[in-house]
């Protein structure tokens, strides 16, 4: 468990920056905390403040530690970036898992992460989209990308499973985020329950056909969900996108405006930081 360290006014984080945590309370609207090593900044209570995030050079991988000159796939060196199974293309297109040729980066992991049940799911984050995560990884999976409506519709055996199934789906329904949009606060409400009939219902000859390959209970449709509804601390909307980036301009400040997602939007930009996760940073907050 990370020493949780809760700032005063006007006081700093230093670290190496992980990607935001982000919790959902009981009053349904996503709370935030900017993670840098063992410090934690509470950044709902920073709405409306001025915030001033230094990259200090630094990059340091987030699985060995290690000194990096560039950051791959979110925070690792190359050469874990280039061993590690988590690193592997097949973690973002499971349809492609090679296990069973016995080319599994590293078997165990594989055993212990894909070979568990995961869920398909439809979101609204910018628009219908489907997407997959293992079980134990809602609601996070669905506040890191800012979905304001989530809802679990089938869930199977396994991680290659859930991206065969999510093939099928992506004929009908995109797979991606707008970030933009997502980040405009234009996201209009959907049914999701009448998306998830409607598109169970034309997949369903395709479904069967991979439960005939799995066996019956392999595919497992989730009756009793109900759609989950996520609100953002926002306080404005950007009206124009303007990102930032750390490897372009090291010093990125201004007034905290929003989170969404795994971005904070300032008042004159807004930045991902899952993208600078390793990245060491100095963060002042008023
Ligand atoms: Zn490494």
């Amino acid at each position: 468990m990370d020493q949780l360290i809760l700032t005063e006014p006007g006081e700093r984080v230093s670290g190496q920056l992980r990607k935001l945590e982000i919790r959902l309370p009981a009053s349904g609207t996503a709370d935030y905390r900017l993670r840098a090593s063992e410090q934690h900044l509470a950044l709902n209570a920073k709405l409306g403040q001025r915030i001033r995030l230094h990259h200090t050079g630094a990059i340091h991988c987030v699985h060995c530690g290690r000194a990096t000159r560039k950051s791959f796939g979110q925070g690792y060196c190359y050469p874990c970036f280039s061993t590690l199974a988590q690193c592997d293309l097949c973690l973002v297109r499971p349809e492609t898992c090679h296990y069973f040729k016995g080319t599994c980066r590293e078997p165990e992991w594989g055993e212990r992460h894909c070979f568990r049940p995961h869920l398909v799911y439809l979101a609204n984050a910018s628009g219908l989209k489907v997407g997959i995560t293992r079980g134990t990884n809602t609601p996070t999976r669905w506040l890191d990308q800012g979905a304001i409506q989530a809802l679990p519709i089938l869930e199977v055996d396994t991680r290659q499973q859930s991206g065969l199934v999510e093939t099928l789906f992506k004929s009908r329904v995109s797979d991606r985020t707008n970030w933009r949009a997502m980040l405009k606060g234009e996201v209009e409400p959907l049914d999701l329950m009448a998306e998830r009939d409607r598109l169970l219902g034309a997949l369903a000859p395709d479904l069967a056909a991979l439960r005939e390959r799995f066996g019956e209970g392999a595919i497992r449709p989730i009756d009793d969900a109900r759609p989950l509804a996520i609100d953002y601390p926002v306080l404005e909307w950007p009206r124009k996108i303007v990102s930032f980036n750390f490897d372009k301009t090291p010093l990125v400040e201004g007034t905290l405006m929003g989170l969404k997602g795994q971005y904070l939007i300032l008042d004159r930009g807004v930045i991902n930081l899952r993208k600078f996760a390793g990245y060491r940073i100095d963060v002042d907050a008023a």
